[in-house]
């Protein structure tokens, strides 16, 4: 293939329209590469769109949107009008928002929860989004979807490629983000949009109906969001039952690590921290770490090591086993900040702390986007002791300001942090366990090399030059494209 690849990249949520969550932010961050990626030679060219949901409590009069289809979606009970609306997003990336009575009705959320309504949504945004090229009339190569909620849309793509011919050379792209959220009870929905449960009796009978199973049994390549994640749904633990499914699917499953956007997150050119810094001065994050003590009623002891957690209080995240650990190390001098929301009893632990370790503690439950840059800023490490972890920003974000994070050696965390052990490499400390126990062992030797600041400064400075920005990821997955369409069309012939 010698000419530009074109990818359309549907998601259910997408910076800076909407983000939920970290879905939200890698359905902009790698179309936005992956645009960026032209250095002149057509053939490493990647036309890429996105194409997201129109959400009614959404305001986008500010990027303009002009309409540029209407269709109809067949459904049992008759049709559904979806519209589309073209933006280009900084004059670089072709973004199309779908419009239609099944996302208008679903609630103010990006996540209603309700699985019938989701379901209904999704089912129909997924329909849409891929019917919408025949309508624009734009031959995709690649249909890259993202989890459960575009799922549908790579089962639609196998179960029509016969009957359409504009479909018949496209192949399709799963990316798995949080494999447990299947979409469990959008069944209903997806028959009434035509989609039937499997037949594919290699498929557990219980997800025969649930988007992200279907979606993965029919699509041409599977990702997962780490080499590391990629590896584990293969097993029993973390498979969420699929995994004897997935291992006769291996050779089409593969693990790409998501970016972060370095130059939204760069120490040196930070506006919302006290101090900036950059790997010449980590030596200021110490300002940094004056004004959290400040801020927060901490002792203001610049030799304490100061402990950060910012987080969605999630069981998935472990916030229960880093409460437990700091109880289990309170005898040593260190501080804490934990910063998040979630689970009402989690956040109750929390409070509960702080009451128990007053001036040692704080609990600030509530999202702040800005708060947490000045943590990552100024603390000395951040605790991620995730049960699993698919990618995790968290740790990158965390390097790259000089933050060594103590992370449980799964999934993303495993690919990205190098233990202490491999201490001409390392940037800091894993644990294997999913207990509090081992946890608090972690931070012991944290709190053990947080004496000596040399090797301290020298896993800083390491994890600061680590380069986890989007490129590396785009040039991947423009190559999984290309790979993908090959092997694809091939077996076609
Ligand atoms: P997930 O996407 O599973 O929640 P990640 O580690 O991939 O976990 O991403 C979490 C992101 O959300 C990080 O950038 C983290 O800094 C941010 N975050 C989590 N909780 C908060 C909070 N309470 N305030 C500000 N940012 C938060």
């Amino acid at each position: 293939m010698t000419e530009a690849i074109r990818v359309l990249f549907t998601a259910a949520e997408a910076a800076p329209f909407i983000t939920a969550g970290g879905l939200g932010e890698v359905a902009y961050a790698l179309p936005k590469a992956l645009s960026q990626l032209d250095n002149g030679d057509p053939k490493s060219r990647v036309d890429v769109r996105l194409v997201i949901p129109a959400y009614p409590f959404v305001d986008y009069t500010a990027y303009s949107p002009t309409k540029i289809a209407e269709f109809q979606i067949n459904r049992n009970s008759g049709s559904e009008t979806a519209s589309v609306l073209h933006i280009r997003l900084d004059n670089t990336l072709d973004v199309y928002l779908v419009e239609g009575k099944p996302i208008d009705q679903a609630g103010n959320t990006v996540y209603a929860f309700d699985a019938a309504q989701d379901g209904e949504k999704f089912t129909f945004f997924s329909l849409a989004a891929v019917q919408m090229a025949r309508e624009i009339n734009w031959p995709l190569d690649i249909l890259h979807a993202n989890d459960w909620h575009t799922a549908p849309a790579v089962y639609w793509l196998a179960q029509n490629r016969g009957l359409a011919p504009f479909y018949a050379h496209t192949a399709s792209v799963l990316c798995v983000h949080n494999l447990p959220y299947m979409g469990d009870g959008a069944g209903p929905a997806m028959n009434d949009f035509g989609l039937a449960a499997s037949t594919d009796t290699q498929l557990p009978k219980w997800s025969r109906e649930m988007p992200l199973p279907l979606g993965l049994s029919t699509a041409d390549q599977i990702v997962a969001v780490s080499p590391g994640y990629s590896q584990e749904i293969l097993t029993t633990a973390f498979g969420a039952g699929l995994s004897e499914y997935l291992n006769t699917r291996a050779e089409s499953i593969t693990g790409i690590l998501n970016g972060i956007d370095t130059d939204l997150w760069n120490p040196a050119a930070d506006p919302t921290i006290i101090q900036k810094f950059d790997v010449n001065s980590i030596n200021l994050r110490r300002k940094n770490k004056r004004a959290l003590q400040e801020m927060y009623g901490l002792t203001p002891d610049s030799d304490s090591p100061l402990i950060t957690m910012i987080t969605r209080f999630d069981h998935q995240k472990g916030v229960d086993l880093a409460l437990d650990a700091l109880l289990q190390i309170a005898d040593q001098p260190w501080q804490a900040v934990l910063m998040g929301s979630g689970h009402p009893d989690l956040e109750n632990a929390a409070a509960r702390l702080e009451k128990i370790l007053p001036g040692r503690v704080r609990a600030l439950i509530y999202y702040d986007k800005d708060a947490s840059r000045q943590l990552y800023a100024g603390s000395d490490m951040v605790l991620i002791p995730s049960r699993y972890e698919p990618c995790g920003l968290n740790q990158m974000i965390a390097m790259r300001y000089g933050c060594i994070p103590v992370a449980r050696n799964t999934g993303g965390l495993r690919d990205t942090i190098e233990d202490y052990t491999l201490s001409e490499f390392s940037t800091g400390f894993l644990f294997q366990e999913a207990t509090p126990e081992a946890l608090a062992g972690a931070v012991r030797r944290a709190l053990y090399v947080f004496r000596h600041p040399e090797s301290w400064n020298a896993m800083q400075v390491r994890g600061m030059e680590k380069d986890f920005s989007w490129k590396n990821s785009a040039l991947q997955y423009e190559k999984l494209y290309r790979d993908t369409l090959k092997r694809f069309r091939k077996e076609q012939k």
